[in-house]
C-alpha cells in the first residue's frame, strides 16, 4: 500500500510561513474519524469505554477531542493525572494503570476519583497504607508469563515483562481486596505491543475472560470490567495491512458471547487503553533538508533530530518518509536521513530509497502521532518542537509552542551564572 501524507506540499509551504520547521502536525479529521470507528466497533458492549493512553500524546487539546467520543484517559504518572484533571476528566473517566508506583501518586489518583489498576500484589498494602482504606472499585493487572503466540507467530514475551501479577497472585489479590472491602473488580493485561493483526485483542480477551470466570467462581468477586489495554498497532511500513477495528470489535464480541455470557457475566464492561492506534497515523513530523553530505555514504541532514522523534534511534523503528511534492517521483537515491545529535544512532532512515532530495525540501516523517513528540528529550541541549493541529476546516492551530533556550535553562533558575539566558 502507498503511504500518503495527510498534508500537501502547498499546505506545508503555507504552514511554514508561520511556523518554522521542525514541528509535529496532527490531523484532526483523521483523529475524529478513527475515534468514531473505534466507538462503533465496540458499541455492542453497553459499558464500553476507551481510556486514551495519555503517554502516547500528552496534549490537552488532543485529549479534549477524544473526550467528545466518550474517551477517558489512562495515566501512569502524577503529571498525566494532572493533565487529565485540568482537561476536565474526573472520577471513573480516569484509569490509573501505573507500575512501580510512588505512593503519593496513588493518593493523587484517589483524590481525583480515578480507578486504580494495581500492577502488583504488594501494592495492596501500599495503597491501604497510603489511603487508609482500599477503594470500593479496584483493578488488578495480569501477566500469564510465557510467550504470547498467535498461530505460530510469537507476538511478545510476557514472561520477560515487568508488569502484572501471576495467575496465583491474581486469585490471592482478589481474595485480599475483597476482605478489605473492595466491591467492584476490574482486570487488565497488556501482553503484546504494536500488533498488526486482527487476532490480538480476541486472543487476549479469551485469556482474560476465562480467568475472569474462574476468579468469580473461586473468590466470589463481582467483576465489573475487563480492560484489554493497549497494543493494537498501526502499519508503519507501506507493505503492512492495517488492522480492521470493526473485525477486532466483532472478534472480541464473539469471545464475550462464548465465555462471559454463559457464565452469567454478560454485564461486564469492556475497556481499552489504546494510544498508538488512536493517534499514531494522525501525526507527522515535518522537517527540512538543510545539508547533504557525500562521504562513505550519502547523507541528508535535516533540522529535526532524535529529540523530536526517538523511536528510530531507540528501537530501530521504521518511519516512512515522503518528500513533499515528490510523492510520485522515482525513489532512485539511497540516503541516510540524519539529525544533528552527536550520536550515530540519530538517523530517521538508513539506506532508504527516496527521490532525489534538494536542500530546502520538506520531509514528512509519517506516523509520529503517538509515542513521537512525547518521548522527546533534551540531549545535546536540543529543544523540543511545536505541536500543531491541522483542523478540519484546513486552518492550523498551535497546540504547543516550541521550547526556547529559556525553557531549557529554567531549572537552573537558582544559578546566577545563567542569569543572562534566563531573562
Ligand atoms: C503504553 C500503554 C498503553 C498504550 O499502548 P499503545 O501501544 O500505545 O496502545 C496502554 N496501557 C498501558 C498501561 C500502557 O503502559
Amino acid at each position: 500500500m502507498e503511504k500518503k501524507p495527510f498534508v500537501t506540499k502547498a499546505q506545508l509551504e503555507e504552514i511554514t510561513k508561520t511556523y518554522p520547521t521542525p514541528f509535529h502536525l496532527y490531523d484532526e479529521k483523521g483523529i475524529r474519524e478513527n475515534a468514531k470507528r473505534l466507538k462503533e466497533a465496540f458499541s455492542w458492549n453497553k459499558g464500553y469505554k476507551e481510556y486514551f493512553a495519555v503517554k502516547a500524546t500528552p496534549n490537552p487539546y488532543i485529549l479534549k477531542i477524544l473526550q467528545e467520543y466518550g474517551c477517558g484517559t489512562d495515566c501512569s504518572s502524577a503529571t498525566e493525572l494532572m493533565m487529565s484533571d485540568a482537561t476536565g476528566f474526573s472520577g471513573p473517566d480516569i484509569m490509573f494503570s501505573s507500575n512501580d508506583t510512588p505512593p503519593e501518586e496513588f493518593k493523587l489518583a484517589n483524590d481525583l476519583g480515578a480507578i486504580i489498576n494495581l500492577d502488583d500484589i504488594t501494592h495492596i498494602e501500599c495503597v491501604e497504607k497510603t489511603l487508609g482504606f482500599i477503594p470500593k472499585t479496584i483493578s488488578c493487572r495480569y501477566n500469564p508469563g510465557g510467550i504470547f503466540k498467535i498461530s505460530n507467530d510469537i507476538m511478545d514475551n510476557p514472561g520477560d515483562a515487568k508488569y502484572g501479577m501471576t495467575t496465583e497472585q491474581m486469585f490471592e489479590a482478589y481474595k485480599i481486596l475483597k476482605e478489605k472491602g473492595a466491591e467492584n473488580f476490574g482486570m487488565h493485561a497488556f501482553l503484546a505491543s504494536n500488533t498488526v493483526t486482527n487476532e490480538y485483542y480476541p486472543m487476549l480477551a479469551k485469556v482474560l475472560f476465562e480467568l475472569a470466570v474462574k476468579l468469580k467462581e473461586e473468590t466470589g468477586a463481582h467483576i465489573t470490567f475487563i480492560n484489554l489495554s493497549g497494543g493494537i498497532g498501526i502499519p508503519y511500513r507501506p507493505d503492512q495491512e492495517p488492522n480492521d477495528i470493526m473485525a477486532i470489535g466483532e472478534g472480541v464480541r464473539k469471545v464475550y458471547e462464548e465465555v462471559l455470557v454463559p457464565a452469567g457475566m454478560g454485564d461486564v464492561a469492556i475497556y481499552t487503553e489504546l494510544g498508538r492506534f488512536m493517534l499514531g497515523p494522525y501525526g507527522c513530523l515535518v522537517t527540512k533538508a538543510i545539508h547533504e553530505k557525500h562521504t562513505h555514504k550519502e547523507y541528508i541532514g535535516v533540522d529535526a533530530c532524535a529529540v523530536n522523534l526517538m523511536r528510530p534511534a531507540m528501537y530501530g523503528a521504521y518511519h516512512h518518509i515522503t518528500v513533499a511534492g515528490k510523492e510520485d517521483a522515482a525513489c532512485d537515491h539511497k540516503y541516510d536521513v540524519t539529525g544533528s545529535l552527536c550520536e550515530n544512532n540519530d538517523k530517521f532512515a538508513i539506506d532508504r530509497m527516496l527521490p532525489k532530495i534538494d536542500m530546502g525540501d520538506l520531509l514528512v516523517i509519517h506516523d509520529t502521532g503517538a509515542h513521537g513528540f512525547a518521548m522527546g528529550y533534551n540531549y545535546n541541549g536540543k529543544l523540543k518542537s511545536a505541536e500543531l493541529l491541522l483542523k478540519e476546516d484546513g486552518s492550523v492551530q498551535m497546540i504547543r509552542r516550541a521550547e526556547t533556550p529559556k525553557d531549557y535553562f529554567a531549572t537552573l533558575d537558582g544559578c546566577p551564572m545563567m542569569e543572562k539566558y534566563l531573562k
